[in-house]
């Protein structure tokens, strides 16, 4: 029984971050870690609310007050066996996840909501620091499954699956398991050890991997989730003959393009394109990133979260000057009225990468990048957009008169992606997409061909951790009733399942 005054004694109090001017000389995370006495005040704010609306914001449907209280009573090992019995990978959502829950808490309504992403944070990190022991199936099932696609969708899926004891064999075509994880996202919001830490475990239940293994054709042109150099190819057809089921987890890797003069000037790039080197850099693959902001002006198109990671990233590698352009207006300080409690708070954001520096421009929509003498970019013109009613639709129009041009040698693309890349293994096995050019899916997870399930950002579109998570265990669980009729995975969520908008 959660303390029902914890939250009138306690104020929210979040965790520190390491100062600005010795974060950018390395790529470690910007958090210090929350002392322990601390998360347990934290802990204690938690209500435990008969209808607990954070489990409805949460996609995986995370058993929030009963670890809150637990941690209260400093009972972090009943704890954390709770976290986990809903989220593989607490770790990658501690650091990572916008927190959905804590916009639906029932405390938010009149004051801050309790402090959920970081107690799930440290109780993580406090599982991981006791060694994350392999979880054994009870017995083998001989059935064998193949899992494309090692983001936190295909992680999730083949764990699930090698637990319920089938033989599990994932493939990426990079160089190391982790997706978006180890090449999208930065060092400084997640250290890669952390990934490798529970691969090791992964790998220990009995999980193969086989990376820098393209299976199907190669897409054309740039894609989110790239081959390794010197990957090689398995083909469609060997796969679909060597395993019982096959899971695509290949995530949403065709990035949005800028359809303006000058997109083909050198120093224009996709912002995958830019942070996979960095990535590819920091963790030692190659001796240098291929793209760099060292000495550079900067402009990234996108303000959303990839938009943020490149920000710190070409903070870490020395740029001169940074703007971030956005499109639609700044968002309010605060919820607006038609965007009430407990539905997903749209409110200004400013991540650690914000703090460090650049400058955020909004309402200014990118119509021309202007070369220099050499064929390089040298300057970008954008226009100030605003939204007009016509015809009972809000639609984003030209402010006449309103435009702006900055100097810059780099511009990145962070403009969303497209959905999964057709060519290839999706076009090999002919299944069918839904109108966004998604992989369409039944109540199952099951794509339009038999034995053949799609989970993540592949089904779903581009999305977040959590939801990619939560769609894996959800795809493991269909696998699972395919191939043994009958399943005790969990399935947290359905495949049409919205997020509290
Ligand atoms: C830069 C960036 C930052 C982000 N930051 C956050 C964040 O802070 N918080 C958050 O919640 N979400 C964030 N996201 C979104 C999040 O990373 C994704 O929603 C999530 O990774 C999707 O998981 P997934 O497993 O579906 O796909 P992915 O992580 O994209 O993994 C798909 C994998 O499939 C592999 N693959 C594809 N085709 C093949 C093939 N034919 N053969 C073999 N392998 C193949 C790819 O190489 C890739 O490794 C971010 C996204 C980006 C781009
Ligand atoms: S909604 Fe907030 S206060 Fe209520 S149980 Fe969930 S975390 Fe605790």
């Amino acid at each position: 029984m959660a303390d029902p005054r914890g939250f009138l004694k306690y104020h929210r109090e979040g965790p520190t971050r390491r100062p600005v001017a010795e974060r950018l000389q390395d790529w470690r995370e910007v958090y210090l870690s929350f002392p322990h006495d601390k998360l347990r005040v934290q802990a204690t704010r938690c209500m435990d609310c008969g209808i607990p609306f954070c489990h409805e914001g949460c996609p995986l449907g995370n058993l929030i007050p009963e670890w809150n209280d637990l941690v209260r009573r400093d009972r972090f090992a009943a704890a954390s066996e709770r976290l986990h019995a809903t989220n593989n990978f607490p770790e990658f959502t501690g650091r990572l996840c916008p927190a959905p829950c804590e916009g639906s808490c029932v405390l938010g309504i009149g004051d801050d909501p309790v402090l959920i992403k970081q107690v799930e944070l440290e109780l993580a990190d406090w599982t991981r620091g006791r060694g994350l022991e392999p979880v054994l199936a009870s017995g083998v099932t001989g059935k064998s499954v193949a899992v494309v696609g090692s983001g936190p969708a295909g992680l999730a899926c083949a764990q699930q699956l090698t637990r319920a004891g089938h033989h599990v064999v994932v493939y990426e075509r990079a160089e190391h398991p982790g997706g978006l994880l180890r090449y999208g996202v930065p060092e400084f919001k997640l250290e890669k050890h952390v990934i490798d830490q529970r691969i090791e475990q992964m790998r220990a239940e009995g999980t193969e991997f086989r990376t820098a293994v393209a299976v199907g054709a190669t897409p054309e042109g740039p894609v989110a989730g790239a081959a390794a150099s010197g990957a090689s190819v398995f083909s469609t057809a060997e796969l679909r003959a060597g395993f019982d089921a096959v899971v695509l987890a290949t995530g949403s890797t065709r990035p949005r393009d800028l359809p303006v003069a000058g997109r083909d000037l050198a120093g224009v790039h996709f912002a995958m394109e830019f942070l996979r080197g960095a990535n590819l850099a920091s963790e030692g693959t190659i001796a240098r990133a291929p793209i760099t902001a060292a000495g550079k002006r900067v402009v990234i198109i996108g303000g959303g979260d990839t938009g943020a990671d490149c920000l710190g990233t070409v903070h870490r590698q020395g740029a001169l000057e940074v703007h971030q352009l956005e499109i639609l207006p700044e968002p309010p300080a605060s919820r607006a009225e038609d965007n009430p409690w407990p539905t997903w708070p749209v409110i200004l954001r400013s991540s650690a990468a914000h703090e460090e520096g650049g400058q955020r421009r909004y309402s200014l929509s990118t119509s021309a990048l202007v070369a220099d003498e050499h064929g390089a970019v040298r300057g970008l013109r954008a226009e100030e957009v605003a939204f007009v009613d016509e015809d009972g639709r809000r639609v984003l129009r030209k402010v006449e008169g309103r435009s702006l041009e900055l100097d810059c040698d780099l511009v990145l693309l962070a403009l969303g992606f497209l959905g999964p890349e057709h060519h290839g293994i999706v076009d090999e096995l002919g299944c069918v997409r839904t109108e966004r050019g998604n992989l369409a899916v039944d109540g199952q997870y099951m794509t339009s061909v038999p034995g053949v399930f799609a989970c993540g950002d592949a089904a779903r579109g581009q999305s977040l951790v959590v939801w990619a998570i939560a769609e894996g265990r959800s795809a493991a669980a269909g696998v699972d009733r395919y191939l043994a009729r009958s399943s005790e995975l969990p399935a947290p969520l359905a495949p049409n399942s919205v997020a509290l908008t």
